[in-house]
């Protein structure tokens, strides 16, 4: 059979490479790592968590939780990598990074129908189907390779959050808890403030200084990840309502409600290090010191084991540039996976790469291309990506997996009713399809975990 070319072994290519292989067709999976890194790129492992080292909820009635399971059910090995690794963090499905990245590098390594070859990737192939995969922060080399071939400039920005060392945490200052007590009820650590320290610490933020981008780049950042100085330019109470909300979350030793918290979540099994819930910034590095350890109680004596940062953002107009099947219209041997395709989040990176892999895999069988029906998270992705899921002129922009990108369910219901419905809905159009998606079957020649 033809060999595929994989570029990247990330979320995406390292499904997408996996999938093929299992399924009999070779892949050549090439990465830069370890002899060139992004900036945010740090282990030598395959399949990396850049930022937070969370899959996000693991409930079936969210979108995301939904796309866990279907993932399950078609035997992702990003999948099955994250539930052997998995962390305690409430209702969200949170893993131990190396474990994580090892268990998938493991797959792909011990793998027969996978050749890992290392080095940066600074011209396509000139022939043969080539999966591009290269993610968020593709190297500069390739970003204008891809360029010429599509085009169009290919980039915007968002940021990464902080994370802390435990033992530098003031622990008579946080409380451990989730909102609601979801989950096992404490996951969570909290920093409590109260309404001036709060505005305190917002005055800081908006007149902290931050890094200026380039003059030649545009910063335009996505929505569902902007930075905290972003929002709070955008109100002095937006953060309050927003990551910073303290909704569902008592100090348990004042009884009181808090004005606003800083969250943290658990970052290692062990709890030694723990990450900033939604404080992507692109505050100096000298300024987030200054500003979280003196306007966020709890902090002063914090050790930064990675400060939030800004990064460039990699993606192609796809519903502009692609097929139904996420060939590329003009050169159809070339094939988009994962945020360079434009979606958001490491389990839909993932999922974009598994539907790469079955849409290549039918071409080079001679087989009809059956996607998920759009009823189907996994459906719904390819329907953003795609750009069935929006009106004509809608500027393409990187997507979570959301409930919106789903075909609408109509009529008067309470939210969580209408959750429970899209999840049902999704449950039995996926059990229909499933046999589309050529699992192999435990035992045969091809099936190997
Ligand atoms: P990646 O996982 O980045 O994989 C791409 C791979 O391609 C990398 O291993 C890279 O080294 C390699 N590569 C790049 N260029 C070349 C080349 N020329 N030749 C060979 N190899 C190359 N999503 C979340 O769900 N949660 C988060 O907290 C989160 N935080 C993020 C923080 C940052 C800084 C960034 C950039 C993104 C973040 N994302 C997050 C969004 C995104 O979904 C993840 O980055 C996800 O890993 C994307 O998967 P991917 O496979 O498309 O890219």
């Amino acid at each position: 059979k033809q060999r595929v070319t994989v570029i990247g072994g990330g979320l995406a290519g390292t499904e997408c490479a996996y999938q093929l292989a299992r399924r009999g067709v070779p892949v050549v999976l090439r990465e830069m790592k370890p002899h060139k890194r992004s900036p945010a790129h740090k282990s030598d492992a395959l399949a990396e968590l850049v930022c937070s080292n969370s899959l996000r909820s693991d409930n079936p009635e969210s979108a995301i939780g939904l796309l866990h399971a279907e993932l399950r059910a078609l035997g992702s090995v990003v999948l099955s990598a994250a539930d052997a690794n998995r962390v305690p963090a409430g209702d969200a499905l949170a893993v131990e990074r190396d474990g994580f990245s090892g268990a998938i590098t493991q797959s792909l390594l011990s793998h027969p129908g996978v050749e890992l070859v290392a080095g940066e990737v600074e011209r396509l192939p000139d022939e043969g189907p080539v999966v591009i995969a290269s993610g968020p922060l593709t190297s500069d080399a390739l970003t204008r390779e891809l360029e010429r071939h599509v085009g169009t400039k290919l980039y915007f920005y968002d940021a990464i959050a902080p994370i802390l060392s435990a033992d530098s945490i003031d622990m008579n200052v946080a409380f451990r808890q989730s909102r609601y007590g979801k989950g096992g009820g404490d996951d969570y650590l909290n920093l409590p403030m109260t309404k001036d320290e709060y505005h305190r610490f917002i005055a800081e933020l908006k007149a902290g200084q931050k890094v200026v981008p380039h003059a030649f780049e545009e910063p335009k950042y996505f929505e569902g990840c902007l930075p905290i100085e972003v929002m709070a330019e955008r109100g002095d109470d937006t953060l309050a309502y927003g990551p910073m909300k303290p909704v569902g979350l008592r100090d348990p030793r004042t009884g009181q409600d808090p004005y606003a918290v800083v969250q943290l979540r658990m970052e290692d099994v062990g709890g030694t290090s723990w990450n900033m819930v939604g404080f992507q910034t692109r505050l100096t590095w000298g300024e987030q010191k200054r500003i979280f350890a003196n306007f966020i109680p709890g902090l002063q004596q914090a050790e930064f084991l990675r400060m939030g940062q800004i990064h460039r953002n990699t993606f192609i107009d796809s519903p502009r540039l692609l097929s139904k099947d996420l060939s590329l219209k003009t050169e159809p041997r070339l094939y988009f996976a994962g945020q360079v395709s434009g979606v958001e989040g490491y389990v839909e990176s993932a999922a974009c790469g598994y539907l790469v892999a079955l849409a290549l895999h039918a071409k080079l069988t001679g087989t009809e291309w059956v996607p998920p029906p759009a009823t189907t998270a996994m459906g719904a992705l390819l329907r953003h990506v795609t750009g069935e899921a929006h009106p004509p002129d809608y500027p393409h922009q990187p997507s979570n997996i959301i409930f919106g990108i789903f075909p609408p369910i109509t009529g008067r219901m309470k939210k969580a009713e209408k959750r429970a419905a899209y999840s049902a809905r999704a449950k039995q159009d996926l059990a229909a399809w499933l046999p589309h998606a050529g699992v192999p079957a435990a035992g045969s020649p091809e099936h190997r975990e």
